[in-house]
Formats: C-alpha cells, sequence, structure tokens
C-alpha cells in the first residue's frame, strides 16, 4: 500500500507540502474504503460523478462504502455516447446537476473515474470550495494529484489553476480493467518525465533555476521501475499497474510540492499539448494525453542527441560538461523506440496522424513559453533552433 510523505527542511530550502489527506492504491482497496472514510472528517452529503462506463465498475459499492462512513452519496452519472470532453457543456451539465441534487450545495463531491471526470470535479470543487475525492479507474496520466485542471475553453485545452483532491484511492483490481489504450497512455506519460527531468537540470545548471533534488529523485525512482516492468504493461500485471499509479500519483503530487509543473512537464509536455490543441481545432481524432506525450518524448529526446552532437562540435568543455550531465539519465531515442515499442505505444508522427509541419510549429513555438527553458530554447539561445529542428525531423522514423 502506498503511502504519500511530505518532506519537511527539504535540502533545496523548501518545505514540501503533499496536501493530500490519504492515498493509497491496493489490491481490493474499495472493499474496506468507510475505514479510510471515517478518517477523512467529511460532512454528511456527498455527490458522487461518474460517467456510463465508469459508474457500473464501482458506483454502487462506493456509494455503499460511503454508507458505512455514515455518509449519504447522491449520483449524477454523464450518459453521454461519445467521448466525454472537459469543456463548457459538460461543466454546465454538471453544476446544473449540483444544483439539482441538493438545494443549496453538497458538502463535498466523489469523482470516480480518469482525467476528464476528476479534471470536471476538480474544477466543480474548486468553484464550490468544497473538497473532492477520488476513486481512480484507471492508471492513465498524471493529473490526479496535481492542482491544475486542464479544461477545453472555445476548443482550446487551458490549464486552470484549482485544487488537489483531500484523498486518492486506486484499487488495482478496477485500473488494471481499464482499457489497453489509456494503461498505455499512463505508461506514456510516465515516459515523458525523462526529457521534464533533462530540461529542468539544463533551466538549473544553465540559468540557476530552482531545482529540487529530493523531489526529483522521488521521481527517477518511480520511473524507472515502471520502464523496468515496460514488457507486462500488456499483460495487466497487477503489481506493475499498482506501481504504475504510484508514479502516476507521485509525478503529479511533485508538481504540488515544488509549486510548478517542472518535475513532471517539459518541452516533450509543449509538444503534446500543441498536437492536442491541433487535433481539437482540426476535429481530428483526439488521441489520449499519453500517447502524444511519447510521441512528444520521442522528439525531445531526439532533440537532445543532435544538440548533444553540436555541443561536442564545439569543443567548449562547460558545455560539454553541462550537456552530459543532464543527459545522463536519458535513454538514446533507439532506446527509447525499444521501450515504447515493447509496451506497444506509437512514437511516429504519421501513425496519430500527425503532420510534420505541427512538429515543425511546435518544436519552433516552444521557446516563446518564457517561463520554461527548454532543451529548445538552448537551442534558440545558440542560434541554432532551425537547424536543430529541421535535423530532428530528417531523422526521426515518422512513418
Ligand atoms: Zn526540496
Ligand atoms: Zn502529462
Amino acid at each position: 500500500m502506498f503511502k504519500s510523505n511530505d518532506i519537511a527542511d527539504c535540502t533545496c530550502g523548501r518545505t514540501h507540502d503533499v496536501a493530500i489527506w490519504d492515498i493509497a492504491i491496493g489490491k481490493g482497496l474499495i472493499a474496506n474504503l468507510h475505514e479510510r472514510i471515517n478518517k477523512l472528517g467529511l460532512a454528511h452529503n456527498g455527490l458522487l460523478i461518474a460517467d456510463k462506463n465508469t459508474f457500473p465498475l464501482a458506483g454502487e459499492q462506493v456509494i455503499a462504502e460511503f454508507s458505512k462512513a455514515g455518509k449519504k452519496l447522491k449520483t449524477f452519472v454523464f450518459e453521454h455516447e461519445q467521448k466525454l470532453v472537459p469543456n463548457e457543456t459538460s461543466v454546465g451539465e454538471l453544476f446544473i446537476n449540483l444544483g439539482l441534487s441538493y438545494r443549496e450545495q453538497p458538502d463535498f463531491l466523489v469523482a470516480l473515474g480518469s482525467g476528464t471526470i476528476t479534471d470536471l470535479v476538480r474544477y466543480a470543487a474548486f468553484i464550490h470550495k468544497i473538497p473532492f475525492i477520488v476513486i481512480a479507474t484507471a492508471p492513465s496520466m498524471d493529473g490526479y494529484a496535481s492542482v491544475g485542471c486542464p479544461l477545453v475553453i472555445n476548443g482550446k485545452k487551458q490549464t486552470i489553476y484549482a485544487k488537489v483532491p483531500l484523498a486518492i484511492y486506486a484499487d488495482t483490481e478496477i485500473i488494471k480493467q481499464a482499457p489497453l489504450t489509456m494503461i498505455k497512455a499512463g505508461f506514456g506519460d510516465i515516459i515523458g518525465k525523462l526529457t521534464a527531468k533533462a530540461d529542468w537540470l539544463l533551466g538549473h545548471l544553465h540559468k540557476g533555476e530552482y531545482y529540487c533534488d529530493k523531489v526529483q529523485i522521488i521521481v527517477d525512482q518511480a520511473v524507472a521501475t515502471c520502464i523496468e516492468n515496460a514488457d507486462k504493461i500488456q499483460a495487466r500485471d497487477g503489481e506493475l499497474m499498482e506501481k504504475q499509479m504510484e508514479a502516476l500519483i507521485l509525478s503529479g503530487s511533485a508538481m504540488s510540492m515544488v509549486g510548478n509543473s517542472r518535475p513532471a512537464s517539459g518541452a516533450e509536455h509543449y509538444i503534446a499539448h500543441y498536437f492536442e490543441n491541433q487535433m481539437l481545432k482540426s476535429g481530428l481524432t483526439l488521441y489520449l494525453h499519453g500517447h502524444l506525450v511519447a510521441v512528444g518524448s520521442y522528439l525531445a529526446i531526439k532533440c537532445y542527441e543532435v544538440l548533444f552532437e553540436r555541443v561536442k562540435a564545439t569543443n567548449d568543455a562547460a558545455m560539454l560538461n553541462l550537456f552530459s550531465r543532464i543527459t545522463a539519465h536519458l535513454p538514446s531515442s533507439t532506446n527509447l523506440k525499444e521501450i515504447l515499442q515493447t509496451v506497444g505505444i506509437e512514437y511516429r508522427l504519421n501513425a496519430l496522424g500527425i503532420p510534420r509541419s505541427w512538429a515543425k510549429k511546435a518544436m519552433l513555438q516552444a521557446i516563446e513559453r518564457k517561463d520554461r527553458y527548454y532543451c529548445l530554447t538552448f537551442a534558440a539561445e545558440k542560434g541554432w533552433l532551425n537547424d536543430v529542428v529541421d535535423q530532428v525531423l530528417e531523422e526521426v522514423e515518422d512513418a
């Protein structure tokens, strides 16, 4: 069973407070959930929010467990035939049903689902200033423990600073039954932490940006365990599902611990978000976040390889030393390709219907994000950006 820890008086000079009261992952966890709910100090009336896929997984059981803990749970189930999108319509539908379920408002909310349900509930809880609890149904992304709330506003994905849940619970018996594409997406989001670390280290060592070794080590260990066991994903190995969920929750809470997304998101996420927005705009199939992060990671790792070659050619010892340090943990693009192939996740642009022009635009545009120092920002600083991007696109396998 997993337990998160706060870090008081960290060597980085800060105190890292996770702010989530209870986190638990384990086999058969839901069966005794009332014992944990009893300790949360919740008021009486709650609203359980699910969709028609997630409610049958554990809806009745969750209601019964809250009841054993003396809490009343009404329910609202999104009955959409199509994929639920966290946009104005879904937020509106949820808010209307919040009003319909209780005369004023519930005392707390419970999200039974993965990314979209959790984010809709996170936003509602944030606006209504009430706590929320997450019962996760898939190890599909690292947003469960995150303070950020990505919503689609006016057809564009934007992250609103909202709040973390009071508690997160994941029963491995439930999450291992998630669609394989969601499990793979979770792995894709985890793979993204490799270049996120390189970018954060680059910002720290080259630009003096704040960095926390302890928080990064927590993420590193969780990510390494998942990569070592990549071959067990297709079989939905229960132990690995627990480890993957733990890595996703840890990287989500690492963001809360340092107060920004640095430990979990770098250039690979910038690229993935660009693809996501282009897909929304063009009405193309929208792939799950983690699948786009996997493609973004392949491009970002290639970018580090191309940059390293250029750095070597300068014969600048200090710069060479810097690049050796920040890339020491990175697999080669060939290794990354092999890892992703083992899991069965696409790394090629074409396979996801992403035109090379989008990849080019995403990489060139990444430098516009002034509050994030990426490998691409470094390339621009050296006057190499256009050449590096062209070389990356020439060298990546895209079909
Ligand atoms: Zn620290
Ligand atoms: Zn992510």
